[in-house]
């Protein structure tokens, strides 16, 4: 057994989904939306599979998903990028592993901004890296230039940057950015850019790539996911984006993890992604809309939430609350005793209290019917 894997037990997100099933909970804890998603596209999807072929697609992906990812970016982002600049991958988390397995040298240090989706350390050791540790705190969650300088040696190779920041749910100005570049340059890093939350934004927040700074198109690795831009987390399809060779690397890594994805999934999504800009801000309005709900439901019932501009999640502040238990013992008992899962956002963190990190705040994610979210904060609300 790989060290990695000997001491490691189940993600957080799998262990609060099945205690939410056993215990038949409200889940508030995994990410995803419990509406059935865009009847458009599971028609587009349902169409491909029975006329459409099902044999292998292309590695690097189907080039009508990899043209519609440009064209998205293009017209969104304003960033121009070439089909052969983006590589199609088995959600964003493929695309982490194979930018991970293709860029760490054995003993390269990769600097991780904490809170960190939990995938980020292991796929980093595994893959022979020395994951860093820098501490967000809250409610800013501000990313500190010069922090992050102090902790970069010559071994430093990557940094990994979430924008919007899961759990957070916060998004990083164009100052810090172009700090973070400004270092990436002088220190000669690689960036892996996580922007899987890139569309799911709100209060007329903008979303710009590491990848669009200056000196960074050959430095960074933007990587995205159709599973939050159209609210299907099961299907899966992600991709990443980096500019000449960095995306040969990327597609070699890439083949050997998964070689490709279900072709009828990437039809669907490139079909989805040529939807107008006001589809998007509609399914925006929704979600902003349950964003409220659960916000005043919660603050009504005595919790301090914290801001949130971006992704599907609130974090409450449960010292400012009042509640005086920290925040793996509150998840652990508002899903037994409550009936409501969420996500102690302390573990996101590789160790918490080295880096002092926040352990008195829980993440909710509010992307559920009115009804459903109604329900949650009235079993919250007598819990506490
Ligand atoms: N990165 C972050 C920050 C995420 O929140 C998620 C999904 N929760 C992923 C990566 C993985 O995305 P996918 O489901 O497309 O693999
Ligand atoms: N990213 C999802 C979340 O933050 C979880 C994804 C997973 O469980 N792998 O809730």
């Amino acid at each position: 057994i790989h060290p990695v894997y000997a001491a490691m037990g189940t993600t957080i997100f799998e262990q609060m989904s099945g205690l939410s099933r056993e215990l038949g909970a409200i889940n508030l804890g995994q990410g995803f939306p419990d509406e059935p998603g865009s009847p458009d596209l599971i028609a587009a999807a349902a169409r491909a599979l029975a006329e459409k072929s099902n044999q292998y697609p292309p590695s690097p992906g189907l080039p009508e998903l990899r043209d519609a990812v440009t064209a998205f970016y293009a017209r969104r982002q304003g960033l121009v990028l070439r089909r052969d600049e983006v590589i199609v991958t088995s959600g964003a988390t493929e695309a982490l592993a194979a930018a991970l397995f293709a860029l760490v040298r054995p003993g390269d240090e990769v600097v991780l901004f904490q809170p960190a989706y939990d995938a980020y350390a292991p796929l980093v050791e595994r893959a022979g890296g020395v994951p860093v540790s820098v501490a967000l705190t809250p409610p800013a969650w501000a990313y500190d230039a010069a922090k992050l300088e102090e902790t970069l040696t010559e071994r430093t190779r990557i940094l990994i940057l979430n924008d919007p920041l899961n759990p957070a749910g916060s998004a990083a100005s164009e100052a810090e950015l172009a700090a973070i570049a400004e270092l990436c340059g002088r220190y000669d890093l690689y960036a892996i850019c996580d922007e899987v939350w890139e569309d799911v934004r709100f209060d007329g927040v903008r979303h710009r790539s590491l990848l669009d700074f200056p000196g960074m198109g050959e430095r960074a690795v933007k990587i995205g996911s159709a599973g939050k831009i159209f609210g299907l987390t099961g299907w899966k399809i992600g991709w990443m984006c980096a500019r000449g060779d960095l995306t040969l690397t990327l597609a070699r890594a890439h083949q050997f993890l998964t070689f490709t994805s279900p072709p009828a999934l990437q039809w669907a999504v490139a079909e989805g992604l040529t939807k107008p800009d006001d589809w998007f801000a509609a399914q925006n309005q929704t979600w902003a809309a349950s964003r409220e709900r659960l916000k005043v439901g919660l603050t009504a019932a005595g919790y301090a939430v914290l801001p949130s501009v971006a992704t599907w999640f609130l974090c409450v502040d449960l010292a400012a609350s009042g509640v005086m238990l920290d925040d793996r013992t509150f998840s652990e008992r508002a899903v037994r005793e409550a009936g409501v899962a969420s996500i102690p956002v302390s573990a996101l963190f590789d160790d918490v209290g080295a880096l002092g990190g926040p352990r008195h705040v829980v993440r909710f994610c509010f992307t559920k019917p009115d009804a459903v979210l109604d329900a949650a904060v009235e079993r919250l609300a007598t819990f506490r």
